[in-house]
């Protein structure tokens, strides 16, 4: 197993990552010493949460599950509510513990229940897909959607450990395992080369999800989140970096109505991205076509389903990151470095796009 420790200016905390990290489920809670403890999660992963209610059941600690709807729904205000009158009538004290047993969407609601519940209660994320172990588990961004936009509503509170528990993967649907890895390629070619190279020497072992590989690029993920987060806590400057791919990807998305997965729009926009650093010279065709086969060879198509370009673009231009109109694009330089702020101009996004989508 590896214990790495995130170190963020509203707190620190472990992150546990191996094959059977849940086993210190108990340790890691009964040392926060709560009163009570409410589980979330959804349908989907409740035999987890299950097992991490049966390992705390020695600590004789008050404790709930309580069951989100599956998928983007949970994090909306009604399944909030909901959550929040649960724990009103299971009493969960200002010392109590929320643990989220799931992937983003429970971890994203459950983390804004416990920033507000109480003005604040501590919160251990048990992430149980492999995007929410690379990325939404770590960094202490939590919230729900509004009625039309995503994310709307939320805090950043950090959680106070995290178990990423590999076994849990196991029972994750093959298509969401392989989609993640567009956010774990984005790491690679935007701030770690090393990360890069071991994912062209070790897709077939990752794609197998083999435990040693795994542990060692989920380890390596969280770092550089963990380095980011250090660094930029609430997203007001290098954290954009992470948002690599991410300008085309929530386009897409949105100009798709979220038919189109997440993990397929990252890929997708990252390269867009890489066309745009290749028009404007800032980095050159071995970064782009490296980065193409690294996101082919895990099964990341190159090209989305059939999509209107001038509904995308629209999309682009009503970016939530832009400010003053200004859409701020993150390009590569080389492999393992990437820069945000770039403005670019309409008619080479407009070409690249047209290109991306033939
Ligand atoms: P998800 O949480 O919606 O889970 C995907 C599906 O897999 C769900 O149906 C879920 O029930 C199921 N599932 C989860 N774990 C499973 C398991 N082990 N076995 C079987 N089924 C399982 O999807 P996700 O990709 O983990 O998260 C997406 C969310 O994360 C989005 O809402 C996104 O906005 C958010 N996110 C947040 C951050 C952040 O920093 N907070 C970062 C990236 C993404």
């Amino acid at each position: 197993m590896v214990r790495l420790i995130v170190d963020a200016p509203l707190g620190s905390y472990p992150v546990l990552i191996g094959g059977s990290s849940l086993r210190e489920v108990r340790s890691v809670v009964s040392r926060l010493d709560p009163t009570g403890a409410a589980i979330v999660t959804d349908a989907n992963v409740a035999p987890w949460a299950e097992r991490v209610a049966r390992a705390l059941k020695p600590l004789r600690l008050k404790t709930s599950i309580h069951i989100v709807p599956v998928g983007e729904s949970s994090k909306s205000m009604a399944a909030l509510s909901d959550l929040l009158r649960s724990l009103e009538s299971h009493r969960l004290e200002r010392s109590g513990v929320i643990i989220a047993v799931g992937g983003g969407t429970v971890g994203d609601m459950a983390g804004f229940a416990a920033a507000i519940w109480q003005r604040g209660v501590r919160l251990v994320a048990v992430p149980t897909t492999l995007l929410a172990m690379v990325d939404s588990s770590i960094g202490g961004k939590t919230g729900v959607n509004g009625l039309r936009s995503k994310n709307a509503i939320g805090a950043f509170w950090q959680p106070s450990a995290v178990i990423s528990d590999l076994a849990c993967l196991e029972t994750l649907p093959p298509t969401r395992y392989r989609e993640a890895y567009a956010e774990v390629v984005k790491y690679g070619v935007a701030m770690d080369r090393g990360l890069f190279n071991l994912l062209q020497k070790d897709s077939a072992r990752l794609l197998a999800a083999e435990p040693a590989s795994l542990e060692q690029v989920v380890a390596q993920c969280v770092t550089n989140k963990a380095l980011i987060v250090a660094r930029d806590e609430r997203d007001r400057g290098p954290r954009a970096i992470l948002n690599y791919g991410h300008t085309a990807a929530h386009a897409l998305e949105a100009a798709s109505r979220f038919r189109i997965s997440h993990g397929r729009a990252v890929a997708f926009g990252m390269r867009v991205a890489a066309h745009i650093g290749l028009a404007l010279d800032l980095c050159g065709p071995r970064l782009v076509e490296a980065q193409d086969d690294l996101l082919t060879a895990f099964g990341l198509p190159d090209k989305p389903p059939p999509i209107d370009l001038d509904r995308i673009l629209s999309a682009v231009a009503s970016d939530k990151k832009a400010r003053a109109g200004r859409v701020a694009w993150v390009l590569p330089r080389r492999i393992g470095h990437a820069e945000p702020g770039h403005a670019v101009p309409t008619a080479i996004v407009r070409r690249v796009m047209r290109r991306a989508l033939a």
